[in-house]
């Protein structure tokens, strides 16, 4: 897979260290070919370059905005070289190939940067150079393409170390990078002509590339526009869902659905489980024998909040439990598949959503979250970390029982799902009491429990679920005080992350009430 370098096209805006580049490639005995201001400085330095007007037979025109768009540099950077055809396409029109192109752009971005006028700017929409870029990235099985000055210390590197050779993995990566570099290109492009020609403000969603799917009536709320991409993103949700039924998605529609998808997902497909979804948090969640008994127990986790809420189930949906769906008002449901019985039942509320997934999303898999920032976006890994692969390690002197380790692990799982501060009381298999959003862990254990004793009040129970439950924080006790407040609220296991300063205290209030205590190493926030 290594590629001789005997010919280099250089054509670079930027000539950073381009004459330091051309020198080190002709001691290696590499033709240069460049277009004119780049083969002027390389003349300039003393070098022997090759003007591409040369190669083409064909001087540039139009004030350089065709130099290279011809099939003696295009041949030569996309011919395959082992194909015979190929070959004799090179033979018969006399082109010679390419094997390193060292290409940077008109510097378009900073000609609008500094306000240069509509003629200018034009002027600086570069169309040869990204040519040369796409074309010698799509060839990079014989090409190897630099976009980026940066890279040059890197190349030499390369050709040194495998005797003027490249190898295929440098040229995928400079391939990858150079697409980039041209997406971002066109985009700025697209931006400043948005903003330039006062087109339709909308598409600058779409500045983190994808298709547009849907535009809905607004964003989170009315007087904000929003619309629905996708960026080719296999995995199940609610943005690749089949809708069966129900009124369009809005905006807070899909972005519950999502996130209660999500969660559900998490579980897998061997246990079935439900969970019910407002306002991107969880309100309750359960795992049980059947799916019914788990969407009871998530519904009476929080009656009040359940109602106008998403419901998203981790298997096929049947009857029945579509039936007890319908005893409230619900919003949207979702789930890997819905069977025949189940549409039946839906079909007599037409508003409702009914969304088929298809499959459950892969909580390992890989992915990327990204978040607007003024000016920017931050962008991060999706939180792919997973309970079930964690080393978990009891540091209290009593272990979990069988049954609290269950719970402990399921109440983990949803509140990597929650919104931080995330507070999860959970009891055979079902959350009894959630604290969400909150910006002291303490208030989201005490709303946690206090939503227990509502629940409680409203299910007619003597005393609230919490008592003899376990459970979860997203990231660490900073301080005993929140341990205690699950204490106070009859929790007997305790899962959380640990690392903090105060370990020690929090593992001796525990040991102190008796509580079993795990620590996961993994934190999830979520904001
Ligand atoms: P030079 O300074 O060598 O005259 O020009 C180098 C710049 O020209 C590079 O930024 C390269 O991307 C750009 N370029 C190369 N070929 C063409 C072409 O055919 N048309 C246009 N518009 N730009 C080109």
């Amino acid at each position: 897979d290594r590629v001789p370098v005997r010919r280099a096209l250089l054509s670079v805006s930027d000539k950073t260290g381009l004459v330091e580049l051309a020198a080190a490639l002709a001691a290696m005995d590499v033709a240069l070919v460049s277009t004119g201001g780049t083969r002027r400085a390389l003349a300039d330095a003393g070098l022997a370059v090759t003007d591409i007007s040369e190669v083409t037979g064909f001087p540039e025109i139009m004030d350089g905005r065709v130099k290279t768009l011809h099939p003696k540099v295009h041949g030569g950077l996309l011919a395959v070289r082992n194909d015979p055809d190929h070959q004799a396409a090179m033979t018969e029109h006399g082109i010679e190939g390419f094997d390193l192109v060292v290409v940077n752009l008109y510097p378009f971005e900073e000609v609008v940067a500094s306000g240069g006028d509509e003629a200018t700017t034009i002027e600086n929409i570069d169309i040869g150079g990204p040519a040369m870029v796409r074309a010698s990235a799509k060839n990079h099985g014989h090409v190897a393409i630099v976009t980026d000055p940066d890279d040059y210390d890197m190349v030499l590197g390369h050709l040194s170390d495998g005797k003027g050779t490249t190898d295929l993995a440098t040229r995928r990566r400079l391939a990858v990078k150079a697409f980039k570099r041209t997406a971002s290109y066109d985009a700025a492009v697209s931006r400043w002509m948005e903003t330039a020609f006062d087109a339709e403000p909308f598409d600058a969603l779409d500045a983190l590339g994808g298709r547009r799917v849907a535009t809905m009536r607004y964003g989170e709320n009315p007087h904000q526009a929003a619309a629905l991409y996708l960026t080719g993103e296999t995995r199940p949700g609610a943005a690749t869902a089949r809708v069966l039924q129900g009124k369009p998605l809005s905006y807070n529609n899909i972005n519950d659905t999502d996130a209660a998808f999500e969660l559900v997902s998490e579980f897998g497909a061997e246990t079935p489980a439900a969970a019910i979804i407002k306002h991107a948090n969880p309100c309750g969640v359960a795992r049980a024998g059947t799916l019914i008994d788990a969407y009871r127990a998530a519904f009476d986790c929080d009656r009040t909040s359940a109602f106008g809420g998403i419901v998203a189930f981790n298997r096929e949906l049947d009857a029945e439990t579509a039936r007890a769906v319908l005893e409230i008002f619900t919003e949207v449901v979702i789930a890997p598949a819905i069977s025949d019985g189940a549409r039946e039942a839906f079909a007599g509320k037409p508003n409702l959503r009914l969304l088929q997934t298809g499959g459950l999303a892969d909580p390992r898999a890989p992915g990327f979250v990204v978040r607007p920032v003024a000016g920017g976006y931050l962008k991060q890994g999706r939180d792919a970390a997973v309970v079930g692969d964690m080393a978990l390690r009891v540091v209290t002197k009593r272990a979990p029982d069988t049954r609290e380790m269950n719970d402990l692990k399921f109440a983990f799982q949803v509140a990597k799902h929650v919104k931080s501060n995330a507070i999860v009381y959970a009891r055979d298999g079902a959350t009894v009491g959630i604290g969400a959003g909150q910006m002291s862990r303490v208030d989201s254990s005490r709303i946690a429990a206090r939503k227990a004793v509502d629940a409680a009040e409203a299910l007619g129970l003597a005393e609230p679920k919490t008592k003899g439950s376990v459970v979860a924080s997203d990231a660490f006790f900073p301080f005993a005080d929140g341990l205690l407040a699950a204490v106070e609220a009859g929790a007997t296991a305790v899962i959380q992350p640990g690392g903090s300063m105060r370990d020690d205290q929090v593992i001796e209030a525990a040991d102190a009430h008796g509580i079993a205590m795990v620590f996961t190493g993994t934190r999830h926030f979520r904001h």
